[in-house]
């Protein structure tokens, strides 16, 4: 039983593990954020108990309110695909909108299904969501875990806690014995009356569907190895780009790091990446509050400014730190951005700014295509010092000397800030330190076609240091 599931076990409601005999009644499979057929326990489990399965998918209006037009075109997408892999089995999904609460309850009334089959999720919308339809459904809700490696809750201190460093985690995850998954049974897809599939409004980053997204785990196999020389480098398509497959769960965690395996120092070095998503899942159905609060209460009393129009830069991509800005400009036009830019645009924003990391917070899971709260919330708090394993707060990220380092030749920025495309590197990642010939051979006349810094970073860094400081007094 996972952890965060017995809370909703009251009264049998809720009930997890093998289902034995074939029932002639449909199950309904609740997709959510396991867009695939494949390696997929909720569906195996259905397919193996029933002769004919319902596969359904809610569109939520809160959800999509809250999802970028990246992550809902690709969510809608996914969907499509999902639809096209279930008519090949002659049936297909059935969508409906509206809350879950009261769609869900209504699809098992009218296609009389015996039992509901459902991969958890840990977010406190999801487990509060499920914990109400646990309740007012009669049929069993069959609960598994399909979102990461060990399920959250699995890989624990001796003492059976969750530890609070990533390391010793690591060294658990690696030798936990996993929950077999169920095979898949012969059950067929079934359909009855849904709505249509919305179409996506614009381009979709990524070709959908499960098929796609084993194509791009099977190329990434081919270059994983340079993983470790290559991940640091946003110029460079050096990281798997497997982040949203995980998040709408066209691949199982389990299959990529089965897949990939640790044979080489590059396969561990990601593998070790995969187990950083299943601490945060750990950390967030641990601490519901993950997004909104700080996990070392102490960091709860920094005074953080407010600066509307600091904020306003720093989304739009108007710092005049090059880096920061090249970073929200991938966010803001593609709906992802590299991972140490990611941590770059963090920091200048919690520590350069001052301004509180759970607007940013906000702000990226708006936008990030594989925006996942758990992944989300625990990176911002790693950023901000205030998390597990957080660096110290004095270790503040220098954005200019970041982007020398990772952006050596000035690639990346050119890309995404074009009005510097014609500085070079070093002197592109800091114009208002290039001499005026260079800037005006590059075509560049600082506060009108670039702006200049918002912020001092040293003296910033000191008004940091000093506020965090009083707040841990
Ligand atoms: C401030 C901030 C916010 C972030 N928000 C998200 C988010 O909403 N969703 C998300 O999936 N990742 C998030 N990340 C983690 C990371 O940036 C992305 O997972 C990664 O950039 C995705 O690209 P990739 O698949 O090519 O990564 P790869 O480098 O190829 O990594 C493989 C997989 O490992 C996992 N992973 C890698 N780095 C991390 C990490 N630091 N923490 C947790 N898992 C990781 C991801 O599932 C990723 O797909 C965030 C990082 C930061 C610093």
């Amino acid at each position: 039983m996972m952890w965060w599931l017995s809370r909703y076990s009251d009264e049998g409601s809720a009930h997890t593990g093998p289902v034995s005999e074939v029932d002639k009644k449909p199950g309904v499979v609740w997709f959510r954020r396991d867009l695939r057929l494949e390696d997929n326990p909720a569906w195996a489990a259905a397919t193996a108990a029933h002769d004919e399965i319902v596969a359904v998918f809610v569109i939520e209006p809160r959800l999509m309110n809250a999802a970028g037009e990246f992550r809902r075109d690709q969510l809608l997408a996914h969907l499509h695909a999902l639809d096209d892999e279930l008519r090949a089995r002659g049936g297909g999904l059935v969508v409906r909108s509206g809350p879950a609460a009261t769609a869900v309850p209504r699809l098992i009334g009218e296609c009389e299904a015996s039992a509901v089959y459902l991969n958890a999720d840990v977010t406190p919308f999801s487990t509060a969501r499920d914990q109400a339809i646990g309740e007012s459904v009669t049929v069993p809700v069959h609960a598994f875990d399909g979102l990461t490696v060990h399920e959250p809750g699995a890989v624990l201190t001796k003492k059976g806690t969750l530890s609070q460093v990533f390391s010793p985690f690591y060294k658990t995850w690696s030798t936990t014995h996993r929950t077999p998954w169920p095979s898949d049974g012969a059950g067929r897809s079934v359909t009855i009356p849904g709505e249509p599939i919305p179409d996506p409004q614009g381009p979709v980053r990524q070709a959908p569907g499960e098929t796609a997204a084993w194509d791009r785990l099977t190329a990434w196999l081919e270059v994983v190895d340079d993983y470790p020389d290559l991940r640091d480098l946003p110029a460079v398509d050096g990281t798997s780009n497997l982040s949203a497959d995980l998040k709408f769960g066209t691949l199982a965690a389990r299959t990529v790091a089965d897949v990939i395996g640790i044979e080489t120092p590059g396969r561990q070095a990601f593998v070790r990446q995969i187990a950083w998503r299943d601490w945060w899942a750990h950390t967030l159905a641990l601490h519901p509050d993950l997004p909104n609060v700080a996990l070392k209460a102490r960091y709860d009393g920094i005074a953080w400014r407010d600066d509307p129009h600091g904020f306003e830069r720093w989304c739009t991509g108007r710092t005049g730190y090059p880096i920061v800005d090249a970073g929200m400009r991938q966010l803001t036009q593609t709906g992802w951005m590299h991972n140490r830019v990611r941590m770059i645009c963090a920091s200048f924003l919690v520590k350069d700014l001052l301004i509180d990391w759970r607007k940013g917070e906000r702000f990226f899971r708006h936008h990030l295509v594989d925006a996942d709260i758990a992944q989300n919330a625990g990176n911002w708090q790693w950023v901000a010092g205030t998390g597990p394993d957080a660096a110290p707060y004095f270790r503040v990220f220098n954005p200019t000397s970041q982007a020398i380092k990772f952006d050596p030749d000035g690639d990346y920025v050119r890309t995404w800030v074009p009005e510097l495309a014609h500085l070079r590197a070093p002197g592109i990642h800091e114009p208002s330190a290039a001499d005026s010939a260079d800037l005006q051979a590059a075509g560049i006349t600082l506060e009108e076609t670039y702006p200049l810094p918002i912020v001092d970073h040293s003296q910033a860094r000191l008004r940091t240091l000093e506020t965090y400081k009083r707040a841990l007094k």
